[in-house]
């Protein structure tokens, strides 16, 4: 039963929104602040109803993408999946843990998650569900990029309209990379904070599915599904570590949500885990106030190569500080040249090209091991997010482009010779002194 305001009175739903602070039950509506207390919203579900279908053997059986994980997603009874997002490939990472000082070491790449390359399409998919099941012919979003990218594909494959709103910096592969869905894509002169804040008004006034304002808690969801797979790719068990990067700190806490599911469901036995957040310097809300023992936020003017990550004030920063202290975690932050050079190490150790964040994630994790915060015969987890075509700027001057040589044998020689008389040293390697 519900009221005109959407709020469940009677019989409980499969899942439903609820106040992360008052506990107050909102239904299932476009909504992501509670009008009480004003704290985020956050789906919770009946997880006695789903215990008897989320089973290890109903899960292997399902399709090959995150869609096998959907009886902890929000999704409208009808749903049909329309995009086989997720399910990336867990790799076990020998050469990197080399440079790293580890042993145990996992990429998990959301490099190559379909259909736009970021773990953004988890998110989006969900929100999608929703934003049809609430009636939206427009979905938009705020975006550092990947978002972007993500809505305006999707919403092409949905037959949705698209608003894009991005701060005017972007990287042009992520620019092309939405309006070559056919998405309006509006460039605002400001910082994503700001961008973001004028997408809550729009939203207030039009009828749009905002997939990170009205949808958030929808959206968010999604990225459970990052843990959940971690987690069966691991063979039903959890990581002694997580690297995390953060942007706006949904991520870092929707992977503990997904741990803390799969332990209540009886799918992987209980086990701490220690969450780590990754940002980078110049745009270090999360990491300073963790550093700092703060448990607010202090928002930032984001300066920095990392433009997916830069948000200075992260909307769910609080539970990320939260998440990473309370499972006996820590956060780091890296420079831009410390994350160029980890781009560059994770390419050359073990052929995954990340964009900014990955970077960002490598680096913080170097740190992490160096401080000895991660023991090195620890399973540990590094989320990779990005890809690095949509971020090639990043290494503008890295690497030279040589003049042509003559398509001729003794050319080559000639050329080889010359190649060889230069030590041949990584980029990355240089870094790391
Ligand atoms: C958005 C994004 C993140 C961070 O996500 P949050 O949930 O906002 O913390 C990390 N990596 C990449 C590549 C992203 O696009
Ligand atoms: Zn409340």
């Amino acid at each position: 039963m519900s009221t005109s305001t959407g709020v469940t009175t009677g019989v409980i739903p499969k899942y439903e929104l609820r106040c992360r602070e008052c506990g107050k039950s909102w239904g299932n509506q476009p909504r992501s602040i509670c009008d009480d207390c004003f704290s985020p919203l956050e789906i919770t579900y009946d997880y006695d109803a789903i215990r008897a279908s989320f089973t290890r053997e109903r899960i292997v059986q399902g399709p090959p993408s995150m869609w096998r994980y959907a009886d902890l997603l929000p999704l409208p009874e009808n749903f049909r999946p329309t995009v086989p997002a997720g399910f990336t490939p867990l790799l076990k990472a020998p050469r990197l843990a080399q440079r790293l000082g580890a042993k145990n070491l996992y990429i998990k790449n959301d490099a190559v998650c379909l259909p736009t390359l970021s773990f953004k399409d988890r998110v989006v998919a969900v929100a999608l569900a929703q934003a049809r099941n609430f009636g939206f012919d427009t979905v938009a979003c705020s975006s550092t990029g990947n978002l972007a990218n993500s809505v305006a594909a999707q919403a092409a494959r949905n037959g949705f309209h698209a608003w894009i709103f991005i701060p005017a910096d972007l990287e042009p592969a992520k620019i092309i990379g939405t309006q070559v869905f056919g998405a309006k894509l509006v460039r605002i002169a400001g910082s994503y904070d700001q961008v973001n804040r004028l997408c809550s008004q729009i939203a207030d006034e039009r009828h749009w599915g905002f997939v990170n304002v009205n949808l958030r808690p929808y959206y968010a969801e999604g990225s459970k599904t990052v843990g959940f797979e971690i987690a069966e790719q691991l063979g039903w068990r959890l990581p002694d570590n997580i690297v995390v990067p953060m942007a706006g700190g949904s991520l870092i806490t929707k992977i503990k949500k997904a741990f803390d599911e799969l332990i209540q469901l009886g799918l992987v036995e209980p086990k701490p885990v220690k969450f780590f957040g990754a940002q980078a310097t110049g745009c270090s809300p999360i990491s300073t106030a963790v550093k700092t023992g703060n448990a607010e936020i202090e928002p930032q003017k984001p300066a920095t190569l990392a433009r997916s990550l830069a948000i200075g004030n992260p909307a769910d920063g609080h539970y990320a500080i939260k998440t990473i202290t309370k499972t006996g975690g820590w956060a780091e932050d890296v420079s831009d040249p410390e994350l160029v050079a980890s781009i560059q190490l994770l390419a050359e150790t073990e052929g995954i090209f990340t964009e900014t964040a990955g970077g960002v994630t490598v680096g913080c994790a170097r740190k992490l091991y160096r401080q000895d915060r991660i023991a090195s015969d620890d399973t540990t987890v590094l989320c990779i997010t990005g890809n690095g075509l949509k971020t090639t700027d990043a290494l503008a001057g890295k690497y030279e482009m040589e003049a042509p040589i003559p398509p001729k044998i003794a050319e080559f020689d000639k050329y080889l010779d010359k190649a060889l008389d230069v030590p041949q040293i990584s980029v990355a390697e240089t870094v790391e002194a």
